[in-house]
């Protein structure tokens, strides 16, 4: 027996091991499963190549537990290794690797933390001790024993082993006895091991015998050696990839469409992305891509390797060019990296594009489900945006489908204003705001609808995207505001009237719980409403926004403020102002005049004031002013109170309030109570 020293500098290496990585204890057994897979996969190529002469055999991988001895060993019969073999890959070179990445990041434990493959010293994370028990393929080589008990001392010696091949016996350490147990093991090579290239036995296959399960003599294999993102895609059918995809997610629905993806120039991927259908909560769907390196399973989190919005999309990726002894943010400026993320999101865009042109209509039956990708994807990707925009499309409030050039073509004669911006219409709820859609169909023009949780985002970017134009929503304003042509219906009414237009209405509402309101008169013709409430699109896209940005909190705590417009051609409007004028021309008329009298006193008191230096101008003659301004707006609110006292007693006018409320669902609790017995006193 000899012994010697791992040519390892840092006495006391495992330790570090055994401490950084410990979150990631786990994946000594990928670590040494892909060893053993690889001394399998060797063998063969020297099969092909001729090197190797002798009786290949089935060649397996088993993984064995001894619960009593307390091991666990993983076997291959692929090449093996002879004495010199061990000190050269197990005692000198792999070990140097490790001692270099520690040296370099001594200060930085937390960069250590996380995916870097530590080989086969990762065995010293879960084992007090390790043998290596192993022969050679070649011809007449002795089989060796090596043991190091995790001290950087180990000991060599020669023993008998039948055949070639090598066992890694791993005596697991007290404190992690976990991975002396069936389950844990069993759901470790499901994770990290389900597709490796070489068959990997793990315990025996069980069936049914007098009513219990009994194990048979076959080996029980954990993995699938051919998935099918190995497979020519031309050879796979549907159900294939549906199929596989149940068996990657066994939970979900079906998947909408799949991209299998394959390049070998200049980086070597394959890999299939499933598009699922999207439930409500976008968090959840993440992390359903499982990254793969030669069919090792390395990682389900893969942002910074696939763009954002690619995230949400499930599958796998294999490629043996991601770097993946790294940190995250290496990763992240990696340029073959960024090819890749670049690369997949080109295949993405060019697969649904294919899919569009090829069969629209099953398209559009999907693009509810898919829209909230392509959205997330024009507005985090700008590559994206160049090639979605001609696959995205526009929904009508009658379910029509539009790409943005059709939609285009549609409404640029109809739609343009009078400044010639193109107005893009949009509803965000078809049966809320069916009487705004409603007006905007009666003029001729076309409404979309955005209801998705990602459209009116994408609706504020497509308005720097499209030349001249804006998306208003069509509750916004009145829809003759919305797109203001040339010839605008002209107001025919007298300030006085509009005020006691304004005043009887603004007096009259009721409060509404974190709602403003503001009275305006329009003309809007005959046949509309009479009374109808409208929110500013500006205002309110930056209310929605506040919800999705950091930092716009002050806009969510702001009320929100509506209009609420009057119809002045309206013949109920008509009536209103008809008898408020009347039933309040006798108390208005001195006030009035005792407005005017005062507004002109003031006009020139200011001009007056006006021709003086500041410092000249007296204090009586300021007193003066104030009293005046004073007396003003004292004669305002009498006015207010006047028009206030009949408009309480006018029934029309709170009927035509609580319709507008209503139509709007704000009218709730008592002011909806009052609405009802009122309106059953309006039934005769
Ligand atoms: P890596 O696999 O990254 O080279 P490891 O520390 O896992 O690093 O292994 C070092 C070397 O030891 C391997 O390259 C291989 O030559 C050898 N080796 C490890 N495990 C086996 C095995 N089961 N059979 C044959 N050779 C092995």
């Amino acid at each position: 027996m000899q012994t010697g020293k791992i040519g390892v500098t840092t006495e006391n290496i495992f330790p570090v091991i055994k401490k950084f990585l410990y979150s990631d204890h786990e994946i000594f057994l990928r670590e040494l499963v892909s060893n053993a897979v690889d001394a399998t996969q060797k063998l063969r190529t020297l099969g092909v190549t001729g090197d190797f002469k002798g009786e290949m055999g089935e060649l397996k991988v088993s993984v064995k537990l001894d619960e009593a001895a307390g091991t666990l060993t993983i076997s291959d019969n692929g090449i093996g290794m002879t004495a010199e073999e061990i000190d050269k890959y197990i005692n000198q070179i792999a070990f140097s690797g490790v001692t270099d990445f520690l040296d370099k990041y001594k200060d930085k434990a937390e960069a250590i933390i996380g995916h870097f493959g530590l080989g086969f010293y990762s065995a010293f994370m879960v084992a007090k001790k390790v043998d290596i028990i192993t022969k050679s393929y070649k011809e007449g080589a002795q089989a060796v024993k090596w043991s190091c008990d995790g001290s950087p001392a180990f000991s060599i010696e020669e023993v008998e082993k039948d055949g070639r091949g090598s066992d890694i016996v791993l005596h697991i350490d007290d404190e992690c006895k976990e991975f002396l147990q069936k389950a844990k093991i069993q759901e470790l090579l499901n994770k990290y091991c389900k597709f490796m290239a070489v068959p990997i036995a793990f315990g025996k296959q069980t069936e049914w015998k007098d009513g219990k399960s009994v194990e048979t003599e076959e080996d029980f294999i954990v993995n699938s050696v051919a998935p099918l993102w190995t497979k020519t895609p031309s050879g796979l059918k549907d159900e294939d990839y549906k199929s596989f995809y149940r068996s990657l997610f066994p939970m979900n629905d079906e998947p909408l469409f799949w991209i299998h993806l394959n390049v070998d120039y200049p980086f070597n991927l394959t890999g299939i992305l499933y598009f699922p259908r999207v439930k409500n909560n976008i968090e959840l769907q993440r992390n359903k891509i499982q990254l793969f390196c030669n069919q090792v399973f390395v990682t389900d989190q893969v942002e910074g390797i696939v763009p954002e919005f690619l995230t949400l999309l499930h599958g796998v990726i294999d490629s043996p060019d991601i770097p993946l002894n790294v940190s995250r943010s290496y990763l992240q400026s990696d340029a073959n990296v960024k090819k890749i993320s670049q690369y997949i999101t080109k295949k993405v865009a060019d697969r649904l594009n294919s899919i569009f042109k090829e069969n629209r209509k099953e398209y559009e039956e999907k693009w509810n489900d898919l829209k909230l990708f392509v959205n997330y994807g024009m507005l985090s990707e700008n590559d994206f945006y160049d090639r979605a925009k001609d696959f995205s499309l526009f929904t009508d409030v009658e379910g029509k489908y539009f790409t943005f050039d059709e939609y285009h073509t549609l409404i640029k004669d109809n739609q343009t204003d009078k400044d010639g911006n193109l107005i893009y219409l949009y509803a965000t709820q078809k049966d809320e705001q069916y009487s705004y859609i409603e007006a905007a169909k009666n003029k001729g023009y076309s409404v979309l609808l955005a209801d998705d949780q990602l459209d009116v985002p994408a609706i504020s970017m497509l308005e720097q995207k499209f030349e001249k134009s804006r998306f208003v929503r069509v509750d916004s304003d009145v829809i003759d505001r919305i797109i203001a042509k040339e010839n605008t219906p002209e107001m025919k009414l007298e300030d006085t009237q509009r005020d006691i237009l304004s005043a009887s209405f603004q007096s009259q509402m009721p409060k509404v719980e974190k709602a403003e309101f503001m009275v305006d008169v329009q003309a809007l013709g005959e046949t509309a409403h009479p009374v109808l409430i409208t929110q500013n699109e500006y205002m309110r896209r930056m209310k929605e926004m506040s919800r999705y940005q950091q930092g716009m909190g002050f806009y969510a705590q702001m009320p929100d403020t509506y209009t609420l417009v009057l119809n002045a051609d309206h013949a109920l409007i008509k009536k209103v102002l008809e008898e408020g004028e009347k039933n309040t021309a006798d108390a208005l008329k001195p006030i009035l005049s005792e407005i005017k009298g005062l507004e002109a006193r003031e006009t020139i008191l200011r001009q007056e004031q006006g021709k003086k230096k500041p410092e000249e101008v007296t204090q009586a003659e300021k007193d003066d002013l104030k009293q005046t301004e004073d007396a003003i707006s004292k004669q305002r609110d009498e006015k207010q109170n006047v028009i206030a006292n009949y408009a309480k007693g006018n029934d029309a006018i709170h009927q035509l309030i609580d319709l507008a409320l209503l139509q709007n669902g704000m009218l709730k609790g008592e002011a909806l109570d009052k609405f009802i017995k009122r309106s059953v006193g309006l039934i005769k």
